[in-house]
């Protein structure tokens, strides 16, 4: 512990050395002989002093203006008084000035230590307290700077609901000043919804400890605060905790009683939080694109609405609605306009259904409809028939006129499914059947439907098996020259020997095959098939002619479908001019620009392009210019149905339409000989059908070769005609 600094003052030297020796055991003392020489010495060292022996009678400076002088220049030392004469107004001077007690002279040594003793022990309980204080000063002061500048609003309201303190940030937040609170019931700032749970966190008289907790009450801002009319709202988390007066506690330290007086309320705004809690709640549940729900939220609503029709025995529908050639606008205007063209669908589907109808998107260019009192097939149906007739209606995007049309699936709870996903995979089932019947029209889930599904599936996974073994085969129809019945060309026909069901043509598998990348690989199969069989004709000095192929819109969507084909025919050493590709015009119709540029890049290659059916699509005569054609080939249909008026009349339209467009032309499907003759009179240049030869095995077709090539060595004369 370091020495208490005495400073002892006094005129006269005997009494100061006396006194000096006296302290000095105890104090570290210094000694000054006049008040100005004491003031020196507290400047120069200050602080550090603690008390001062102060005499009062001194000439010069005495020692109550010495005591003057330390309180204006507020030095802080402890003066303890000394005096010969008891002068009572000096001495009652000298404790105004804060003097802490008066020693007469002459003193005893005892009593001198004593005093400063005692004064000392004051000075340092003063000097605690005054800390003390301070520390309470500073830490209210943080406290009401924690309160004030809280980012949570504060409030205390009494039993009655009355505001009693209001922070500054609630002024700030609900934009009332805090007299216009204070003193007011806290229903004013309460949105009426929220009343009953803030009566609940604000009134409670809670018997445990624990504070209230509560998310989402709302509290309303003052009115016109907000540029709007409406009073703006925000909503808080709170905590709320009881107040208490009158604590009575037992010696074990239990409480016996006290009284309620208020809540003690901390509320922090939550508004943004929960906005964005919302949003992405929604985004979970909805489709962003069309603001419909999304699939999950379609499940939920499904799920729920079965088990409602399975306690009062209703009946559900839903359907799978797929938009045809959605495809076709996205690829060829853009995603905005198939964006757009989505969302006013989903205008039109809302505009059909009923408020308790779920109407979601779950893909692409799918959807799906709960309809909750659809009791009857007969109002789906119905429901139907109003979607596809209002999806169909033109519609105008971006200077574009638009004609989409849909095809809907339907399927009923109970009757075609009990869960939520079959239902939903019936309907789909149903929308595929509508697909294939020629789209634009809906379809009623059927077990028999199931039955060909599955009988599909089971298809897919032969067509790959077949692929693996080798079942598949390239059959040769010839196809002649109408006039002298020469072999011009052979047309590669695909085949499946089935090792269960025998030869198949590709009636059976390629709608199967074509569903999937499965076609891809059939196509590139019968390509090099095809080209190896003409390459072994060749070189064994037989001439086939053209070799026509057929291609699936399924490989002339390919990116690569060009590249394969250059490829092959490299391969194989093939020249172009011989190979004929085979399209469809509806094939031709899907994605036409980007098939027009790879049917010109092949042309390039002297390839040659034929329509297949021709005839049975409606490519317009814009598009047909627009390709780099070699030849119509005028579907069987009309062939077969030669002998009425007006199937002869198209196939004379298409016979001037080729000559037209200086387009060669082929009939198919030729089996009567009065269709030849009717062909050749309309100079058809090229015939193929049973009349000439069937579909023949490679080996097949290669002997029919060598034979034409015997007999026209031998008479110069082809395949004759019956
Ligand atoms: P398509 O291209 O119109 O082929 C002509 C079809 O008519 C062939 O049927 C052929 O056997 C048949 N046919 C030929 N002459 C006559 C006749 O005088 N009378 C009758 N009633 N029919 C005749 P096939 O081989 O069953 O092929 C059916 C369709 O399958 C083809 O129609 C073609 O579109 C497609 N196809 C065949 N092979 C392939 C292929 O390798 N790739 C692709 N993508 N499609 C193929
Ligand atoms: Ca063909
Ligand atoms: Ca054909």
């Amino acid at each position: 512990m370091t020495q208490s600094r005495i400073l002892v003052v006094d005129d006269e030297p005997e009494l100061l050395l006396s006194c000096k020796a006296i302290l000095e055991k105890e104090f570290a003392v210094s000694t000054a002989g006049s008040g100005e020489q004491a003031l020196q010495m507290l400047s120069d060292t200050a602080p550090g002093w603690d008390l001062m022996l102060l005499d009062l009678n001194m000439p010069g400076l005495d020692g109550l203006r010495v005591m003057d002088e330390l309180h204006k220049r507020g030095l802080d030392i402890s003066v303890v008084v000394l005096s010969g004469e008891v002068a009572f107004h000096s001495v009652s001077r000298a404790f105004q000035l804060g003097a802490f007690d008066y020693i007469s002279k002459p003193y005893e040594a005892d009593a001198l230590i004593n005093t400063i003793r005692n004064a000392l022990k004051k000075r340092e309980l003063e000097k605690d307290f005054i800390q003390l204080r301070r520390q309470l000063e500073r830490s209210e002061r943080l406290h009401r700077f924690m309160i004030e500048s809280s980012p949570d609003i504060i409030f205390i309201v009494d039993k009655e609901g009355i505001f009693r303190f209001v922070n500054d940030r609630a002024e700030e937040m609900l934009a009332y000043r805090k007299d216009e609170l204070i003193g007011h019931h806290y229903s004013v700032i309460v949105d009426p919804a929220s009343r009953a749970r803030a009566a609940n966190c604000f009134n409670e008289r809670r018997a445990s400890e624990r504070a209230a907790r509560d998310e989402e009450i709302w509290l309303l801002c003052k009115p016109g605060s907000a540029p709007n009319l409406e009073r703006r709202r925000i909503a808080i988390e709170l905590n709320a905790m009881g107040v208490y007066e009158n604590e009575t506690i037992n010696e074990k330290g239990e409480r016996l009683q006290r009284d309620y007086s208020g809540t003690y309320v901390v509320a922090r705004d939550v508004t943004e939080r929960l906005a964005s809690q919302k949003l992405i709640h929604y985004q979970a549940y909805h489709d962003l694109l069309t603001g419909l729900p999304n699939r999950a939220l379609f499940m939920d609503r499904l799920t729920t609405a079965i088990s409602v029709a399975r306690r009062q025995n209703s009946k559900l529908t839903v359907m799978f609605l797929d938009l045809d050639r959605f495809k076709f606008v996205n690829d060829s205007l853009g995603h905005d306009t198939g964006d757009a063209l989505l969302k006013s669908v989903a205008e039109r589907l809302k505009r059909c259904l009923r408020e308790c109808d779920t109407l979601a998107r779950i893909g692409g260019d799918e959807f799906i409809v709960l309809l909750q009192q659809a009791e009857s097939i007969a109002t789906a149906k119905s429901v139907a028939d109003k979607i596809v007739r209002s999806i169909k209606e033109p519609l105008t995007i971006a200077n574009h006129e638009l004609c989409v049309t849909t095809s809907v699936g339907i399927a009923m709870y109970p009757d075609d499914g009990t869960t939520a996903e079959a239902l939903i995979k019936n309907a789909d089932i149903a929308m595929y059947h509508a697909k294939d019947l020629g789209k634009d029209g809906f379809s009623v889930f059927t077990r028999e439907l199931s039955e060909q599904q599955k009988e599909h599936l089971s298809i897919e996974t032969e067509i790959r098996r077949g692929i693996r073994d080798n079942q598949f085969e390239v059959y040769y129809q010839p196809q002649v020259n109408a006039l002298d019945g020469r072999i011009v060309g052979v047309e590669a026909l695909l085949r499946w020997n089935h090792p269960e069901r025998g030869l198949l043509t590709p009636a059976f598998f390629l709608a199967v095959a074509e569903e999937s990348a499965l076609m891809i690989e059939l196509g590139d199969w019968v390509v090099e098939a095809a080209l190896s069989d003409m390459k072994a004709w060749r070189n064994a000095g037989l001439d086939a002619g053209k070799l026509a192929v057929n291609f699936s819109f399924r490989q002339i969507e390919q990116a690569d479908f060009v590249a394969k084909i250059v490829g092959a025919l490299r391969r194989f050493d093939y020249p172009g001019e011989l190979f004929e590709i085979e399209i469809t015009e509806s094939a031709l119709m899907s994605d036409s620009d980007k098939t027009i540029d790879k049917l010109r890049q092949l042309h390039a290659y002297r390839v040659n392009i034929a329509i297949d059916d021709f005839g049975t699509g409606y490519s317009s005569l814009s598009l047909l210019q627009k390709l780099p054609l070699n030849r119509l080939k005028i579907d069987r249909s009309f062939i077969q149905g030669l002998r009425s008026d007006s199937d002869r009349s198209i196939i004379e339209a298409i016979a001037h339409m080729a000559k037209g467009l200086k387009l060669d032309m082929v009939a198919e499907g030729v089996e009567q000989d009065y269709q030849l003759r009717y062909l050749r009179k309309l100079q058809c240049p090229v015939i193929q059908g049973f009349i000439y030869s069937h579909c023949l095995p490679a080996e097949a077709m290669r002997k029919l070769l060598e034979e034409r090539a015997t007999l026209t060595a031998r008479s110069g004369r082809v395949l004759q005609s019956v």
